[in-house]
């Protein structure tokens, strides 16, 4: 299938939406200045297929869609034992909710809601350089050097309260091992690490191969460990609006708050949106409909 026409027809209907509604993520400033009248869109086959449009080389902060990597180089290194101290269930709560950590023992219901990324980037601070290896992973992935943005870094380091009140709330029930400020750092530069919707397409490319690296072949995660990632980001990678995701687009996805959406149909493609406007629940807004435009185009869903 000739994907470039799709994506390009997909991008010149959403245009005259652009501005029209929703948000950007206004919590942390240096994201709020970042204009809401883009929209890229990207992906890549498993057998090395591209096709893209719009502003998708333009790059933007990935944000939470480093948990996927987070969790993929956790997974990679620490096998099983990344579970010991996060869960894996929709957390019905908004990714940065405190409230459940209490009843919960400070044990986060899954690796996509702040706190349970805060708890995967503790296992990873233990191990080694975590945010070295979080370049190294992204850049090795998509092909191309990455870098992280300072001034985003640090804009959310100034404003984080709410990430530091998770960190020393499961510090204080014995579940973060390291400084919580070291812990911090390495999430808040994972977060604001900069890349385009074609880079994020191959870098995700792992995930619809089962684990093999999408350039160099060689495994990075196991089969079925592939198969767990994209199973959490079905029921878990969209914030509060998971039902909704399955239900329109019928994909594993994850966002990020910078507007970025990562998708995989498992065996074919992966693909990255992105729109910085920002629906309700925190997920791009133009970004669901244009995977929305895709799988009803292209009749591509796992269900
Ligand atoms: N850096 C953001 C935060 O910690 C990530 C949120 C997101 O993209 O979901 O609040």
């Amino acid at each position: 299938m000739d994907f470039q026409p799709v994506l390009e027809e997909i991008v010149a209907s959403l245009r005259p939406q652009l501005g029209l509604e929703g948000q950007v993520a206004s919590y942390i400033p240096a994201l709020a200045r970042v204009s809401p009248l883009q929209l890229g869109i990207a992906l890549r086959t498993c057998d090395g297929q591209e096709a893209h449009a719009g502003d998708s080389l333009t790059p933007f902060s990935i944000q939470s869609l480093s948990k996927l990597f987070s969790l993929t180089l956790g997974m990679r290194e620490m096998g099983e034992a990344i579970w010991e101290r996060i869960g894996r269930e929709p957390s019905g709560n908004p990714f940065n909710s405190l409230v459940q950590l209490e009843s919960e023992q400070g044990i986060p219901r899954n690796p996509f809601i702040n706190a349970g990324a805060l708890a995967v980037t503790d296992r990873l601070v233990t191990l080694f350089d975590a945010k070295a290896q979080m370049l190294a992973l992204l850049s090795s992935l998509c092909g191309e050097t990455v870098h992280f943005d300072e001034e985003v870094a640090a804009s959310e380091a100034s404003t984080g309260f709410r990430n530091a009140a998770l960190a020393n709330f499961m510090k204080s029930f014995g579940r973060i091992d390291n400084d919580v400020s070291e812990v911090l750092d390495a999430y808040f530069h994972h977060c604001s690490v900069s890349m385009n919707c074609l880079q994020l397409a191959r870098a995700a490319g792992f995930l619809c191969r089962d684990g093999a690296h999408p350039f160099a072949g060689e495994p990075l995660l196991s089969e079925r460990q592939t198969r767990r990632i994209n199973s959490l980001m079905l029921t878990c990678g969209t914030y509060d609006a998971a039902g909704e995701f399955a239900f329109r687009i019928g994909l594993p996805c994850k966002s990020g708050v910078g507007g970025g959406i990562v998708a995989v149909v498992p065996d074919k493609l992966t693909m990255c949106v992105w729109s910085p406007a920002l629906e309700a629940s925190g997920n791009s807004l133009l970004g669901m409909k244009a995977l929305e435009m895709f799988t009803a185009r292209t009749g591509l869903s796992i269900f």
